[in-house]
């Protein structure tokens, strides 16, 4: 089984680190539990193009670059990344890929995996992540974000779909199954 991992909430926080600089910057008080859909700029009253120009400051601050990946994913990513991972596939922006690159090589050894940035957020010549699945014949996708789950769900890709705040819409298909950790995955797939 191969699977595509995504980066943002399911192998690094995202939302917790953001909302810390939101709040400051913006004298708000949103919490973990406000972010209630995967399109967070709805959830804090924004419109997309606002929420981007956003993520492009959040991420030149010590809040982006101090966060650190989850301990459960590095305690089974040896394991993981003998048989099973295939790649990353993140929706943040390519002006990021060196960042995000040194980030896997700061905290996990030997890495080489790929990371391919899909469309979504940013605009990008690369396809949805449903489609860059689809071309790396992966199993599985690892995410917490259910809009992108369900799509690739609908091409007959299998979705673990890491149980979050904004996932938590019901009826989901058979092939998406959801998880709490990267424990659980692990069991799964072997
Ligand atoms: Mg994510």
């Amino acid at each position: 089984m191969k699977i595509a991992i995504d980066v943002d909430d399911t192998v690094v926080d995202f939302v917790k680190p953001f909302l810390i600089y939101y709040n400051r910057g913006f004298n708000t008080n949103y919490s973990f539990e406000d972010i209630n859909s995967s399109e967070i700029w709805k959830c804090l009253g924004l419109d997309k193009d606002s929420f981007r120009d956003l993520l492009v400051d959040f991420r030149k601050t010590s809040f982006f670059e101090d966060r650190v990946l989850y301990s459960d994913f590095k305690n089974v990513f040896e394991d993981l990344n003998k048989k099973h991972i295939s790649c990353f596939v993140t929706s943040r922006s390519k002006e990021v890929s060196r960042e995000t690159e040194s980030f896997f090589k700061r905290n996990l050894n030997n890495f080489n995996t790929p990371i391919f940035y899909s469309g979504g957020i940013h605009p990008t010549e690369n396809g949805s992540k449903a489609e860059i699945c689809l071309e790396k014949k992966v199993d599985f996708l690892v995410d917490d974000n259910e809009i992108y789950g369900l799509d690739c769900a609908e091409k007959g890709i299998g979705v673990f779909l890491l149980d979050k705040p904004w996932n938590q819409g019901d009826g989901l298909p058979d092939n998406v199954e959801r998880v709490e950790d990267w424990y659980e995955i692990l069991e799964k797939l072997k």
